[in-house]
This record gives structure tokens, sequence and C-alpha cells, in this order.
């Protein structure tokens, strides 16, 4: 039931693959670059909103690596490029399934 599909690492923003992703607190997830530039934007609003949601936040969130993503969306753009450096097929992801590599996007969790 639960399926990430590509749209999960896509940036809502520039609709690429996230770049350097980060997580916001509402929980989704930008490339870094995105989501700073447009919180720079907001500067004068004083309030900072995730531009999916519209949720807000009076503080300007600290920006978390989304690890997690991050070491997906590498594995899925990159294929075997990374791979190089470890073991074939040695993928460090806690929620990636086994034959994750061999299913291109589909993910299950
Ligand atoms: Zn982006
Ligand atoms: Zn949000």
């Amino acid at each position: 039931m639960a399926q990430i599909e590509t749209e999960s690492f896509s940036c809502s923003m520039c609709l690429e693959l996230l770049k350097e992703p980060v997580t916001v607190p509402c929980g989704h997830s930008y490339c870094r670059t995105c989501i700073s530039s447009f919180w720079d934007g907001e500067k004068k609003k004083i309030v900072y909103s995730c531009p999916q949601c519209r949720e807000t936040f009076t503080q300007r969130p600290v920006l978390m690596k989304n690890t997690m993503l991050a070491e997906l969306v590498e594995h899925n753009t990159n294929g075997r490029r990374s791979a190089s450096s470890s073991s074939s097929g040695q993928v460090h992801c806690v929620a990636s399934g086994p034959e994750q590599r061999d299913s291109g996007w589909t993910l299950l969790l």
C-alpha cells in the first residue's frame, strides 16, 4: 500500500530530483537550494511556510539533511557509479527493500 514513487524523490519546487534533500518540520522535502531561496524571498513576511502544505513556521526551521532521501536519490540516479566504493548492491538504506536496485523507482515500505 505504502509506495513511494518518483514523486517522492522530486522537489515540488523545481520538479527535479532532490539535490541535497532537506526536510522541513512538516515532513516535506526540498532541495536545500530551493527551499533556502524560497525562504530568503520570504524574509519580509516574517513567517516561513512550506510551499507544499502551507504550514507556517514562525522561526526559520533548521534544515536538516535528509540522509535517507539523499542516499535513495543518489542510488537511483547514479546507479553503479557510486557503488564502486562499496561492494556492488550494498545499500545502507534502512527503508529500501533488498531488491531495490533492480526495481527502479519502486520502493516498498
Ligand atoms: Zn528543488
Ligand atoms: Zn509541508
